[in-house]
């Protein structure tokens, strides 16, 4: 199964897919700082950094994370 890549809102905790999508090992060296994505359920705007992303997959609901995998932030260091 492919991974996409999510990020989670950190006003309101809220976990969706990134409109940036990559696969992990673009992901180790990407830099990703104050990237804005807007958030499905509070439909605004927010700033994403790279602590804010992580892989995971969708559930046949599109809102909902069905099975998280790790963060890879501690990977990149
Ligand atoms: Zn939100």
């Amino acid at each position: 199964m492919t991974l996409l890549l999510l990020c989670k809102n950190r006003k309101c905790g809220f976990r969706h897919a990134s409109e940036l999508q990559m696969d992990q090992k673009s992901f180790r060296t990407a830099v990703i700082e104050n990237n804005s994505e807007k958030c499905p359920k509070c439909e605004k705007y927010s700033l994403y950094n790279k602590q804010d992303y992580f892989f995971g997959f969708l559930s046949s609901n599109s809102q909902k994370i069905g099975i998280e995998l790790g963060t890879i932030s501690s990977v990149a260091g």
